[in-house]
């Protein structure tokens, strides 16, 4: 082991069992909420199985959408609760596949690192992984790890081994397993069944570990009794048998999981004294949501089926809505549908527009037409990344004249008012990109500054000049159609500081139509909502007064 772990640091390792998606990531990061509340300081990491070097690369429909830091790690979606639980930003040593642990492990082989030994998932990619574990820690109270996948899973054993061996050479009073599954409840008998969390937990205890806290999916209430046969077989004490039942919402977790004693539970395990968690921030947060004032709802016109491919934005919504005590209603509509049928009788009955970001061409007419009924109808429209694009070769086609305006993402006979980015500047550093080079982590990533515009609706919303948001593109609006744009009705209120990329548009004599080349929804938090989603919100609300 080359990283050292502070003695003070407790480790918790979250592992899921039976099946997959019972929300490990949201567990992760309510547990490391409630532990923040007890006044301890968490850090949150995923160790993803797969052997892609990051999510970049995958189709959403397949891994859910893509979670960009600031620092520009394309990470899995677990970051983003972790970061909306935790409001800790996370970094490239937050996230980390078999894919990137391989490559390490290559790289170093190919220099020589190893000195002529043979390298062996045990110990060389053990070590790996334990250094990932272990490196970039300050005086973190807990680090919490969470092993993607279900425990059984080939690609998953390396990780349950390299965390057996931390627990032995950290010690048990340094480590802590919790393991979550799931007790399916079968009406016709109408009992829960406890026997696959017996298998997933022997699984575990053949890899040499014994969790020490069962978090149990539950759609029903678990009797006391069925708690203790769990206990008993498993090994586990009755009180660290802990139920998770479905929950109203997912920012009712933590309190639901404190009412249940997890917090408590970790404390007496590590045998730390500390004050009862302060809870009051998820409380507001859950009596807005389950009192609002009035419904609003919006239209996203995207073209993934899957709702985890728009996780972030879907939680952004939800924090506009909280910040202007409504629930926003999503309407979810495939921007193929509007190219067949026509925007009225999808969109005439929302009160905001939102295109998101997306890549290909399959839609983009449907979304460049739910572009322009926003602005023929007066309708509120935020245009993320993709949807700023749309907007702008919108603008340029029907108002503007330029018929055949498009981006060379999707047309290589058009004119290119969005183009290939091939060179920009990060943090003083020409970054320059070959036209056919790598797919993989190659887009402009992660946070850039931006300068808004004194008087705009952009600096009106954010209450300052100088803004830092997170980005993943490719293609970026060419700041020579400015000119035409301007004359079209459509203002550039937000550049990058060379004033070279435009990264905000706006119509200023449209009651709200604001655009951005950026990903607002990545630094949405419940408890501090984006200003872009509550303004956004706060216009389709108004609009929706008007309907
Ligand atoms: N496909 C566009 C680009 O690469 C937009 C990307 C996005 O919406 N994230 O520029």
């Amino acid at each position: 082991m080359t990283e050292k772990a502070n003695p003070k640091t407790k480790f918790i390792f979250i592992t899921g069992g039976v099946v997959s998606s019972l929300g490990k990531g949201l567990a992760s990061a309510s547990l490391a909420a409630l532990l923040q509340a007890r006044g301890f300081k968490v850090r949150l990491r995923k160790l993803d199985p797969y052997l892609n070097v990051d999510p970049g690369t995958m189709n959403p429909c397949q891994h859910g959408e893509v979670f960009v830091t600031d620092d520009g790690t394309e990470a899995d979606l677990d970051l983003g609760h972790y970061e909306r639980f935790s409001g800790i930003p996370a970094t490239r040593h937050d996230s980390v596949t078999s894919g990137k642990i391989y490559q390490r492990v290559l790289d170093r082989e190919r220099r020589g690192d190893y000195l002529g030994a043979t390298i062996q998932v045990i110990p060389h990619v053990t070590n790996e992984i334990k250094n990932f574990i272990l490196s970039d820690l300050e005086d973190e109270d807990f680090v919490l790890c969470e092993i993607g996948g279900t425990v059984g899973d080939i690609e998953g054993q390396p990780y349950l081994e390299t965390i057996r061996q931390l627990a032995y050479e950290l010690g048990r009073e340094h480590t802590m397993f919790v393991h979550l599954t799931l007790l399916p409840y079968i009406p016709t008998a109408g009992e829960l069944k406890t026997k696959p969390t017996q298998h997933s937990v022997k699984q575990l205890q053949e890899y040499g570990i014994q969790p020490d806290i069962l978090l149990c999916r539950s759609q029903v209430e678990i009797p006391q009794n069925e708690k203790r046969k769990i206990a008993l077989f498993c090994n586990v004490r009755e009180e660290r048998v802990i139920a998770a039942l479905d929950a109203k919402s997912i920012y009712h977790v933590p309190m639901a999981y404190s009412c249940e004693g997890l917090d408590n539970e970790v404390c007496k395990y590590f045998g730390l004294e500390a004050p009862a968690a302060d809870l009051s921030k998820w409380e507001h947060i859950a009596d807005v949501m389950e009192n609002p004032e009035g419904e609003v709802k919006i239209a996203v016109v995207g073209k993934y089926q899957l709702l985890e491919a728009y996780k972030s934005l879907n939680e952004a919504l939800t924090h506009g809505g909280i910040a202007n005590r409504f629930k926003v209603k999503i309407k979810w509509i495939d921007a193929e549908e509007i190219e067949k049928h026509g925007a009225d009788q999808y969109l005439s009955d929302v009160g905001g527009i939102l295109v998101p970001g997306g890549f290909g061409s399959r839609g983009t007419e449907g979304k460049i037409a739910a572009a322009r009924y926003a602005r023929e109808h007066n309708i509120p429209y935020l245009g993320i990344c993709f949807g700023m694009q749309m907007a702008v070769i919108e603008t340029l086609r029907h108002v503007a004249g330029i018929a055949n305006a498009n981006s060379t993402e999707l047309s290589s006979d058009c004119e290119p008012v969005v183009g290939l980015m091939t060179e920009w500047d990060k943090e003083g550093a020409r970054q320059i990109r070959a036209k056919d080079g790598d797919l993989g982590g190659t887009m402009r990533l992660g946070a850039y500054p931006c300068v808004l515009q004194p008087g705009s609706k952009a600096f009106d919303v954010y209450g300052q000049k100088e803004i830092s948001e997170r980005h993943r593109h490719r293609y970026e609006v060419n700041i020579k159609y400015e000119a035409l744009l301007k004359k079209s009705g459509m203002l550039i209120t937000g550049k990058s500081p060379d004033g070279k990329l435009p990264e905000i548009v706006e119509r200023p004599e449209h009651p709200w139509f604001v655009a951005v080349q950026f990903h607002p929804e990545l630094k949405s938090k419940p408890f501090a909502p984006h200003p872009l989603f509550v303004a956004f919100v706060k216009a389709a609300i108004d609009n929706s007064r008007l309907l």
